[in-house]
């Protein structure tokens, strides 16, 4: 921990790249630990990864929208000291940037500026047909409804990737930019066992990896520290 602790204070290109891991101190669970959901017309049970997918979203809007709205909106949510931590590190000079698979939006919450979102955030929504942007309080007040947009009433999208949806390719450049020229790479809160977390962290080039998880990942065995614990406990106690 001491010598991470001077790894960190000495550098000026600090990349934190993070999973779901480091929001569920916000109380936001892996959505892969959700039940599915049950389809009343069809007797059929959903997996999360199925009812979050570009297919299941064109045929069956209303019930992407229940489990959406129930399992993967939590507009309560706090950033925690993960979030703050790093915030901190960026207002120091020392954080160039965060690459994150969360959609939460807390990190930005938190005072971060430069945030690569790969997979989106639910803070944006828009018109599927006229791109209207709409914010996440009207999909919250669309109730049991599909959201629809007041301009033109075609069905509002939230700017989330999918499962099937390519992923947003200057995002992805940015990251792998970013990652290529840090001098610490962070990673906390992910498997690293999907694409493209793990070759994103491959692309990193120097030889102070820090990774963050409480479960092995695969790539352990690339990293300079590894720690375990809690990640908001880690950051606050590396960064203060
Ligand atoms: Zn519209």
């Amino acid at each position: 921990m001491e010598e991470v602790q001077k790894v960190i204070v000495e550098s000026s290109n600090i990349v934190f790249f993070g999973g779901a891991g480091t929001s569920t101190e916000s109380g936001i669970p892996d959505f892969r630990s959700a039940d599915g959901l049950y389809h009343a017309g069809s007797g059929q049970q959903y997996a999360p990864e199925q009812i979050l997918s570009r297919d299941f979203f064109m045929s069956h809007m209303a019930a992407f929208y229940t489990f959406y709205k129930t399992k993967m909106l939590y507009p309560e949510a706090k950033p925690n000291r993960a979030h703050l931590a790093l915030a901190e590190l960026e207002r120091r000079g020392q954080l160039r940037g965060i690459v994150t698979q969360n959609i939460d939006g807390l990190h930005q919450l938190a005072g971060s500026r430069n945030v690569l979102e790969l997979h989106g955030s639910v803070l944006r929504n828009y018109c599927m047909s006229c791109k209207a942007e709409y914010p996440l309080e009207t999909i919250m007040a669309s109730a049991d409804d599909i959201p629809r947009c007041e301009k033109c009433q075609g069905f509002i999208k939230p700017d989330v990737v999918l499962y099937q949806e390519s992923l947003d390719m200057e995002v992805l450049e940015q990251a792998a930019s970013l990652i290529t020229q840090a001098d610490v790479l962070i990673v906390a809160g992910t498997s690293l066992t999907v694409q493209p977390a793990a070759g994103l962290v491959r692309l990193y080039e120097g030889n102070r990896l820090i990774i963050i998880n409480r479960d092995p990942t695969p790539m352990d065995h690339l990293a300079n520290a590894r720690l375990g614990g809690n990640i908001g406990d880690v950051l606050h106690e590396l960064v203060n």
